[in-house]
C-alpha cells in the first residue's frame, strides 16, 4: 500500500506590520478594516495610523 501525502496549502497572509517610527510590530485597532482603511497601533511609542511597514515572508516551494 502506498502512503498518500496529504498537503495542506496554507496561504495565509504571513505579515508583519511593523511601527515605521520604532520598528516594533504593531497592533490592529479592533472596528477598523471595514469601512475605514485599516488603522494601527503601536504599543511601545504610542503611534497610531494607516502607514505600516510590511515584513512579507516570502516562503517558495
Ligand atoms: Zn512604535
Amino acid at each position: 500500500m502506498k502512503e498518500r501525502k496529504i498537503r495542506w496549502r496554507f496561504r495565509a497572509p504571513n505579515r508583519v506590520k511593523l511601527c515605521p517610527v520604532c520598528l516594533s510590530p504593531l497592533k490592529p485597532l479592533p472596528l477598523t478594516g471595514y469601512i475605514l482603511p485599516e488603522e494601527y497601533y503601536c504599543p511601545k511609542c504610542g503611534y497610531r495610523g494607516h502607514v505600516a511597514l510590511e515584513l512579507v515572508d516570502e516562503d517558495e516551494e
